[in-house]
């Protein structure tokens, strides 16, 4: 299981430049979704002109389900210039494959809880660290797809785009600078180093 945490209005508005279109999962009812508060940031960004519209649904991080739920959203999505989604890190993945040219911005910080995880796929890329990334390594969370869960950048030891612990799997950070560059976004790797607050990864596991 999981919970989910909004992160600082400034910090997800940061990342809205033109019109947004908004997505909301509660699809695990019990893992404490933030629904008062995000609503009222809804209506917030309806208010002063910002959304081409927006939904509120559930277990986005299906991606059959995702395509059913967005079919009659899919001209309002394409008119906005950001996708902001509010879920756990599995969504806003689902959002950021579904729509690989898109900025997808993860609008929520996921930690992880013990116990049974709904319907959210089992072979899910989230380690619910508690700080999430995909803001700036569009939408390819860089916990799961770099052996050595790096947030700065490649290790260095890629061979051929391979990664150099897992030579069967594809590099991580190749996957995010092809991400970035699909999205004209490679300026998000200049932001300063990123010093990982690891007292949030597995944070409520670890209290139990
Ligand atoms: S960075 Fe990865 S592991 Fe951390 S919350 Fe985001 S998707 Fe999950
Ligand atoms: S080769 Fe790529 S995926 Fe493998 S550890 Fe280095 S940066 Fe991470």
């Amino acid at each position: 299981m999981l919970i989910t945490e909004m992160k600082q209005k400034e910090a997800i508005l940061s990342h809205v430049s033109g019109k947004a279109f908004m997505i909301v999962c509660h699809g695990c009812k019990e893992v404490h979704f933030p629904e008062h508060e995000v609503e009222a940031f809804r209506k917030e960004l309806a208010e002063n002109g910002t959304l081409t519209g927006s939904i509120t649904t559930d277990y986005i991080c299906n991606e059959e389900n995702l395509a059913v739920r967005l079919q009659n959203h899919m001209a309002a999505i394409e008119s906005a210039d950001v996708v902001l989604v509010f879920s756990c890190g599995v969504g806003v993945q689902t959002v950021a494959g579904k729509f690989p040219g898109k900025k997808v911005v993860a609008c929520c910080d996921t930690y992880a809880l013990p116990g049974f995880q709904g319907v959210t796929p089992l072979e899910y890329d989230c380690r619910q660290c508690g700080e999430c990334y995909l803001n700036l390594t569009g939408g390819i969370c860089p916990i799961t797809a770099c052996s050595k869960s790096l947030v700065n950048g490649q290790c260095g030891g890629a061979k051929n785009g391979m990664c150099e612990v897992d030579p069967n799997m594809e590099c991580g950070w190749e996957r995010i600078m092809r991400r970035l560059s699909q999205v004209g976004r490679l300026d998000a790797l200049k932001c300063p180093v990123q010093v990982r607050n690891y007292a949030t990864d597995d944070i409520v596991t670890k209290s139990k």
